[in-house]
């Protein structure tokens, strides 16, 4: 019990240190993104223009993935909407790409059209990534991590999220998700425990099926809605 009320006094700092930081960090990137808005001049060579533009939409991708990771510690209110989660899976896989490009790791997926569910799209976001970012990082010599997004027969939409890596053993896959539990060097520890929160706050299950040094599937389940013409 001590150990729980000392983790979850640190959670409650975690949280609100990285609200700081979100904020701290995104006032610096606000008055570059002006600067750089300036600096573009109609008399400039179009590769200049076109560096700058650059400059901006990156300095935006890094806004948005602030969004995605750094703003758990925020009270959870209902403010779920209609979202197409086949969409959101196809974005987080663009953030995430050049990561996994790092990590020599492949991502192979199979996603389809309809597939709508009652979510916030920022927080499903959040909790993809961070299952995807940790299919990469089991694979430290590379691999592929396997993606889809299905309707099931039985009302479901179905994410599966695949990797080759290292895999858990049944201790560790009963340790995943509690708050600091971390195999690596630099983890927190709070990723798995992010996802899971997020995914039961939109009535959603997660199930993971893993093999020491075979690989992992993470596969979730989402009420679908259905389209009312
Ligand atoms: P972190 O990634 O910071 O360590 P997480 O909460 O994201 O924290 O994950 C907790 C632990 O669960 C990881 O350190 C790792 O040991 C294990 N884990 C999670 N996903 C996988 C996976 N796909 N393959 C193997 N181990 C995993
Ligand atoms: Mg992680």
């Amino acid at each position: 019990l001590r150990t729980e009320l000392l983790n979850s006094e640190k959670l409650k700092v975690v949280s609100e240190l990285s609200s700081v930081f979100a904020h701290e960090i995104r006032n610096p990137m606000q008055v570059t993104r002006g600067f750089l808005q300036l600096l573009d001049d109609p008399e400039l060579p179009k590769s200049k223009k076109e560096y700058i533009k650059i400059s901006i939409e990156e300095l935006d991708r890094a806004n948005e993935i602030i969004d995605d990771f750094l703003t758990f510690g925020k009270p959870t209110v209902n403010n779920n909407i209609k979202v197409n989660a086949g969409y959101q899976m196809e974005r987080v896989i663009n953030i995430i790409q050049g990561y996994s490009q790092n990590h020599h790791v492949k991502i192979q997926t199979k996603i389809e059209d309809d597939c709508w569910i009652d979510a916030n799209p920022q927080k499903l976001n959040q909790s993809l990534i961070n299952i995807m970012k940790n299919a990469v990082e089991s694979m430290p010599n590379g691999g592929t991590v396997w993606v889809t997004c299905t309707a099931t027969t039985d009302g479901n939409i179905e994410i599966m999220i695949k990797d080759q890596g290292i895999g858990m053993t049944k201790k560790q896959q009963d340790r995943l998700g509690s708050p600091f539990y971390s195999l690596k060097e630099n983890g927190t520890g709070l990723g798995m425990m992010v996802s899971f929160q997020i995914i039961r706050s939109f009535k959603g299950t997660i199930k993971v099926n893993s093999e020491k040094g075979r690989g992992t599937e993470f596969i979730i389940l989402l009420p679908q809605i259905f389209q009312t013409k």
